[in-house]
C-alpha cells in the first residue's frame, strides 16, 4: 500500500467533534486534546489512537469493501472539506 497522502495540515485534529469516533479526543472546542497548535502536531503522533491512523482503520474496517485508492481518496476528499472549514 501507498502510504495516504498525509500533509500535516492538521484539520482532522481540529475538528474531532464532527465526529463520534473521535469525539473522545475533543478538549472542548472541538480541537484534540493531543494536538498541539504551535507546532500543528500531534504531541502523541507514534502513539496515536487507531482511530486517527488511515492505514490501519482500512485495513481493520474496510478492506473487505473498497480498494486502499479507494478508501485513500475518499479521506483525501475529507481532508480537502475539513481545510475549508479551518
Ligand atoms: S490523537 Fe493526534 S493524530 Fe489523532 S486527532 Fe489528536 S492530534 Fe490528531
Amino acid at each position: 500500500m501507498t502510504p495516504f497522502p498525509c500533509t500535516a495540515c492538521g484539520a482532522c485534529c481540529r475538528h474531532v467533534d464532527l465526529s463520534e469516533q473521535t469525539r473522545f479526543l475533543d478538549r472542548g472546542d472541538g480541537v484534540c486534546r493531543i494536538y498541539d497548535e504551535a507546532t500543528r502536531r500531534c504531541t502523541e503522533y507514534a502513539h496515536r489512537p487507531a482511530i486517527c491512523r488511515v492505514d490501519v482503520q482500512y485495513q481493520t474496517r474496510y478492506r473487505d469493501q473498497m480498494s486502499w485508492g479507494e478508501f485513500s481518496a475518499l479521506n483525501s476528499q475529507a481532508c480537502i472539506v475539513l481545510q475549508q472549514i479551518s
